[in-house]
């Protein structure tokens, strides 16, 4: 690895891709406002215990691929591997009354050792949401149409949308037991992984990956069929409401997502442009204790990965837009008028958005406009000892490849007109 290399699965991000991403970021502020959402910032790394108490022991994440360290005072700290666990203490910090709801959209990045693969970082990117406090169905179906519209609204059609219920916790033993009589029938056949999972969490071995666990997984008792009727009329209305917003989905009785704590829905979208790490954004309804909390409050979220949103973008042929270093170049003659060029350079960037770069090398103009092309620039303004003198500036439009002198004031003004 070469030395100024990033590390494996982190990378550096340079414009225009960093446009992509604000672009994505400001296009899920708009439309999350809409549905009444706030945007909730937490810190980047918590107590390690935040997330072993959220996401459950038996998680991939918490088992494998957390990164922890000991600070200096002897504190295991954790680099957040998913955003629910740290929205979930920062509502329980700040207090969340009885009855009281919580809804907050978050950004920024996530950090789990991975093998680095196409579209797998260790540091990674999403877009996350979270309702808390509210148990309705129809909650349920909205966030999925909230995350639908986002989709839409940054152009990325052709997301399949599969959802599925894991029931409540009182129908879990049936459920378990049901999947446990199923697959203690092939349990030599599948990974190890899975052999332990048999004890531990039968449920994931429904959507392990690895292809012999998937084949046997496929004649696997079908969750929804085995659960109460509170829950499958809780999920028959999830289905209602997303049918009566306009939601395509389908049902996918093997879905039950990595996290323990999720109850009734859980759901995901896949995209077709993205290959093997198909997955674009996934979530569900949990229930859990708030810390300090009495009694459990449940809770409905799902993160989307930036990256992947970007890639499927990408495989619908929508790339970064072109963008230049500089719009206007200002190239000043001579020592004497630097100091000009920049006040020049400065009074634009008071009344326009373009990008503004002032030369203060005093190199020659050959070299100086070396630059200014190298930028992209559209317009150059020139002043050298003469130009000072007369109050004039030299104004070259550069995508016509010509030029004309006009008064400073006429010359500013010049330039926001061809910028
Ligand atoms: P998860 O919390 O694992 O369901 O992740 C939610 C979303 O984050 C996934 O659907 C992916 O789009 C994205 N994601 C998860 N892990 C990674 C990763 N290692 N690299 C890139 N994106 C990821």
């Amino acid at each position: 690895m070469a030395v100024n290399e990033p590390l494996p699965g982190t990378s550096d991000l340079w414009e225009p891709e960093t446009l992509d991403w604000i672009t994505l970021e400001n296009a899920a502020r708009d439309v999350f406002h809409r549905y009444g959402y706030g945007e909730l910032r937490t810190p980047i790394f918590e107590r390690t215990d935040v997330f072993v108490r959220n996401l459950g022991n038996e998680t991939d994440v918490v088992q494998k691929e957390m990164y922890t360290f000991e600070d200096r005072g002897g504190r295991s700290l954790t680099l957040r591997p998913e955003g629910t666990a740290g929205v979930i203490r920062a509502i329980a910090f700040k207090g969340l009354e009885q009855g009281e709801e919580s809804r907050v959209f978050y950004f920024g990045p996530m950090f789990r050792g991975e093998r680095p693969a196409a579209g797998r970082r260790r540091q990674f990117h999403q877009i996350g949401v979270e309702a808390v406090g509210n148990e309705s169905p129809w909650m349920d179906a909205e966030v999925i149409a909230m995350l639908s519209q986002f989709l839409e609204h940054i152009g990325v059609t052709g997301g399949h949308v599969m959802v599925n219920s894991r029931g409540l916790p009182e129908d879990r033993p049936r459920v378990s037991q049901a999947l446990k009589d199923y697959f203690s029938r092939f349990a030599g056949d599948m990974c190890e992984d899975c052999q332990r999972r048999l004890e531990t969490n039968v449920w994931r071995m429904l959507d392990c990956k690895n292809p012999a666990c998937h084949e046997i997984a496929l004649g696997a008792p079908n969750i929804v069929d085995l659960l109460g009727d509170d829950s499958k009329m809780f999920f028959s209305k999830v289905c209602q409401g997303l049918k009566d917003l306009g939601v395509e989905f389908e049902l996918a009785p093997r879905l039950v997502r990595g996290l323990d704590y999720y109850i009734h829905t859980v759901f995901e979208i896949t995209h077709s442009g993205l290959g093997a790490q198909d997955a674009l954004a996934g979530g569900g309804r949990y229930r859990i204790t708030l810390p300090g909390g009495k009694k459990p409050v449940e809770g409905i979220g799902f993160a989307a990965g930036m990256e992947r949103l970007l890639l499927a973008r990408q495989s619908l042929g929508m790339v970064p837009p072109e963008v230049h270093e500089a719009d206007v170049y200002v190239v000043s003659l001579g020592e004497e008028a630097v100091l000009p060029g920049l006040q020049l350079a400065q009074r634009l960037r008071e009344n326009t958005a373009c990008r503004v770069k002032a030369d203060f090398s005093a190199r020659s103009l050959k070299a100086q406009m070396r630059s200014a092309n190298k930028c992209g620039a559209k317009v150059v303004l020139m002043q050298g000892s003469q130009e000072l003198a007369d109050g004039v500036v030299i104004c070259r439009d550069m995508v016509a490849a010509s030029q004309e002198t006009l008064p400073v004031e006429q010359a500013l003004a010049w330039a926001m007109a061809h910028c």
